[in-house]
Formats: C-alpha cells, structure tokens, sequence
C-alpha cells in the first residue's frame, strides 16, 4: 500500500509531467514548423513530449526510489531490507548493500564507516 505522502509525491510528478509535455508539445510544434516541417509538426511536437514525460517518470522513479532506500525499505515491495555492509581493506572501497528478503531487489554503493578509515 502507498502511503499518503506518497500517493501526494505522484500527483505532484503527475502534475509536473503533465505541464513539461504540455510545454515541450508545444515548443516542439512550433520549433518543427519554424524549421519547415509542416504537416509534421504536431508530430515532432508529440515525440518532444514524450521524450518529456519519460525523462520525468524516470526522475519520479529515482526520486521514490532514493525515499524507500533512506527509509531502509524495499522501493519494489516496501518490505524491510536486509543491510550489509563490508570495510573498505585498502584495495577496495567500502561497500554498503542491501538486499530485499521477499522480491529479487539488490542494491549496492560505495560506502565508508568510521572502521574504514581505521
Ligand atoms: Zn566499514
Ligand atoms: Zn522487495
């Protein structure tokens, strides 16, 4: 189940999708008949907004992502995630990982403790 701040965040990044294709709908139709291109105007504009819709989806991804993973919580499933963590040994570099005990979800990123450093 989402939780109400969530459900909040994606009607927030529905709303900022909608008006980024909205606007790039229209550069992009004014730019392609500027630059010639007619009756395939509307088109370009069309593709301008999608590629606009998809850049922000996967930004409203990334950003639901980044809160489910400082939360400790699996962004897929929302189960608790298991965290490992292995000391950097002068040859590699801390490693923190997580991995989520009900879905296939893993996660990995450099880390540093403070028993790194020693
Ligand atoms: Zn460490
Ligand atoms: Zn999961």
């Amino acid at each position: 189940m989402l939780a109400w701040t969530g459900r909040v965040a994606v009607l927030g990044w529905l709303a900022v999708a909608l008006v980024s294709a909205g606007g790039w709908y229209v550069t992009g139709t004014r730019i392609a008949r500027i630059a010639g291109g007619g009756d395939l105007a509307p088109a370009a504009g069309a593709l301008a907004a999608a590629v606009a819709v998809t850049l922000v989806w996967r930004w409203a991804t990334d950003d639901r992502r980044e809160a489910s993973l400082s939360r400790g919580l699996c962004p897929v499933c929302d189960a608790p995630l298991e965290w490992r963590h292995e000391h950097a040994d002068g040859h590699t570099r801390g490693l923190v990982a997580a991995e989520c005990p009900r879905c296939a979800f893993a996660h990995a990123e450099e880390g540093d403790c403070p028993d790194c450093a020693a």
